[in-house]
């Protein structure tokens, strides 16, 4: 998931202290139900995306850190050799 994809995140949640909180009916979901599936108020139109969005806010976050903390085996093509 690139920057673009986390700003999209960002239109369908909000995070609220430690609650993720859907932009359309409002209902919150606690990080410690973080194994549980997100449940929108009866009807919420944002019922059609993601069932887990905590699990979808951290896979960019923890990419991004194995990315930055991993050794770039691409050098030697930037280098030209
Ligand atoms: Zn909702």
């Amino acid at each position: 998931m690139s920057k673009p994809e986390l700003i999209k995140f960002g239109t369908r949640w909000e995070l609220d202290g430690d609650y993720l909180r859907c932009r359309i009916c409002r209902r919150p979901q606690i990080v410690s139900r973080v194994m549980e599936d997100f449940q929108h108020a009866s009807g919420c139109a944002g019922s059609g995306a993601e069932s887990n969005p905590w699990k979808t806010l951290a896979s960019p976050i923890t990419a991004q850190i194995a990315k930055a903390t991993t050794p770039d085996t691409d050098n030697s093509r930037d280098l030209g050799a």
